[in-house]
């Protein structure tokens, strides 16, 4: 089956069930997933006993309603404020600032940082419309002033709008009494954190450089 013959068989993909047509069109909504793959995961949901797949939409209602975001570095939390920024044993003093959640989830896996998150959100990419007052910035900047940091690490990814997004956080921080690094780049230009091994990921962290000394 070529290509075409593929995408017409995939625009006419006939349902018996207008119920099993609607399932399908639902997964298929989300990121990575065709249509063929999203009939093949509501058939497997079909032949799942019904309190597994009460389970599996309980879970995915829960999430939605439960879910919180920490007050303080805003990392998705089960709490007001998470157990990083609740941990005693880590340093406040230094603070991490990452574009989500997974590249939270990716610096705590390699176990070589002790400090604490600000998590942005995402970057700025005026080609998607985010602009700074789109992140967490202001934020950000709010933690500076209110509380004693000594070191703030931009480890953000190695794109184009990571670099506009460093930037900006730079001009934005400078005049602050504190040290601002960038992760080293151990990590290729236009890739993610997330997609990173970990051992790369960690040394990155342990062998920041200044930002100042990362431009020049
Ligand atoms: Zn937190």
């Amino acid at each position: 089956m070529n290509f075409f013959t593929f995408f017409t068989y995939l625009c006419s993909m006939n349902f018996s069930s207008k119920l099993l047509e609607n399932a399908v069109n639902e997964f298929s909504r989300l990121p990575g997933i065709g249509q063929k793959t999203a009939l093949r995961l509501v058939l497997h949901i079909l032949n799942q006993p019904a309190t597994d797949v009460q389970r599996f939409s309980e879970s995915l209602m829960k999430l939605k309603s439960d879910i919180c975001f920490c007050t303080v570095c805003h990392n998705i939390s089960d709490q007001v404020i998470c157990e990083i920024c609740t941990a005693p044993k880590r340093d406040k003093g230094l603070i991490c600032v990452v574009e989500d959640t997974r590249d939270v989830m990716a610096i705590e896996n390699t176990n070589q940082f002790n400090g604490v998150y600000h998590v942005l959100g995402g970057l700025i990419s005026p080609m998607d419309g985010v602009g700074p007052s789109d992140l967490n910035i202001e934020k950000l900047v709010q933690r500076l002033q209110e509380s004693h940091v000594e070191e703030v690490i931009l480890a953000l990814s190695a794109t184009m709008e990571g670099d506009t997004t460093i930037f900006y956080l730079y001009k934005k921080l400078k005049d602050f009494n504190i040290q601002i690094s960038t992760i080293a780049r151990g990590i290729a230009f236009g890739g993610e954190l997330e997609y990173v091994d970990e051992v790369t990921l960690g040394r990155s962290i342990v062998t920041r450089v200044p930002y100042e000394r990362s431009i020049a």
